[in-house]
């Protein structure tokens, strides 16, 4: 039986042929990781010697202009047949589809252009080969685009209108439904045509002359054209305005009133037929001078004389002419109006059926 003694040493023993057997993995280790190193250091080099013989202009670069160089090379049809694994399993092929020899990517039939691309994994090697469109469809989508645009448009344009055209009979004073006999309506054409330069100058329109001489049609002709070019407009008139106000909290008819602002242009329809009460005439004073302020433009139509105008009969009515006078250009409504020519049209008509008859 061995002694206490003995299986003490022995026991040394075995311990110290483990330290020793550990320090020797330790060093076989690290000898194999410095060969590693060495290995791939050795191919860098060796890879960096090859890039530079290639090209030489490699030696110039940076890093980062090598890597992008690189990058760019790695587009090449060429290499990315060379460097291209199996197809991915979601790249199955549709129906239009094939893949093209030349770079073994997929292709559409009718425009062979290519609906596969080839991107370098960021940070890491190999690439991926995302889907992407061919031209036949980045066409159909952008016509689809632009279609969907129009179609918005159109909804816009016509929520605006219901917005703006308060009353149904505006919605035919356009230029389409102009006879051409009144030759002021040029005056009409011109406004829209230059828009821009009206809303940045802030140029309205003071629309004066007797009854029945177009100056509604000619306002509502504009207004439907601008909102055709998408233009928010507002066609109204005092009355309607006065209506909207009364029986309002305060806070509620300024928030209206500002609200008249919003709109690029606004038309207020028929000045001076409303009652001339301290109130009204409050009110109207607080709409023209808040329009005045905005600095956006005011059309007016009135059967008021130009003369009227210049001369208020007192200070309420002279504040609200005065704005309106320093913002709007003048144009006259002559008694030879397009309605008149419509009707004398019509009585010699009649009078040429009456005589041939
Ligand atoms: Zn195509």
């Amino acid at each position: 039986m061995p002694n206490i003694g003995n299986l003490k040493s022995q026991q040394e023993e075995v311990k110290t042929e483990i330290r020793q057997l550990k320090n020797r993995r330790k060093i076989l280790l690290n000898r194999k990781m410095d060969a590693e190193r060495k290995t791939r250091t050795r191919r860098l080099i060796e890879h960096g010697a090859i890039l530079e013989s290639i090209f030489p202009a490699a030696t110039a670069m940076t890093g980062e202009e090598a890597k992008a160089f690189l990058s760019v090379i790695s587009r090449l049809p060429e290499v990315v047949r060379l460097l291209k694994n199996k197809p991915e399993s979601n790249m199955e092929l549709a129906g239009d589809e094939y893949i093209e020899p030349a770079d073994g990517l997929i292709h559409c039939k009718k425009c062979r252009g290519s609906r596969q691309t080839v991107v370098p994994r960021f940070g890491g090697s190999g690439y991926f080969m995302p889907r992407c469109l061919c031209p036949c469809q980045q066409k159909a989508q952008e016509e689809w685009k632009a279609m969907e645009e129009q179609r918005e448009r159109m909804k816009r344009v016509k929520r605006r209108k219901a917005q703006g055209l308060q009353d149904r009979y505006l919605y035919d004073y356009t230029f389409s439904n102009d006879n051409g006999q009144n030759p002021v309506m040029e005056k009409a054409h011109a406004y829209v045509e230059h828009w821009k330069e009206a809303y940045r100058d802030n140029t309205g329109l003071l629309l004066f002359g007797d009854v029945g001489t177009g100056k509604s049609f000619f306002a509502g002709c504009i207004a439907n054209a601008l909102l055709d070019r998408d233009v928010p407009v507002l066609m109204t008139n005092f009355p309607s305005i006065l209506n909207r106000l009364t029986g309002v909290f305060a806070e509620d008819r300024a928030a209206f009133i500002a609200s008249l602002d919003d709109y690029s242009l606004l038309v207020i329809d028929d000045l001076g037929v409303e009652r001339n009460t301290e109130y009204a005439m409050e009110q109207m004073f607080t709409v023209i001078d808040s329009r005045y302020r905005s600095k956006k433009p005011l059309i007016v139509t009135t059967n008021l004389k130009l003369e009227e105008i210049k001369n208020p009969p007192d200070l309420a009515h002279a504040r609200i002419y005065d704005r309106i006078l320093e913002r709007c250009a003048p144009v006259l409504f002559s008694e030879k109006n397009f309605r008149e020519e419509g009707a004398r049209a019509t009585k010699a008509t009649a009078k040429e059926i009456v005589r041939k008859g």
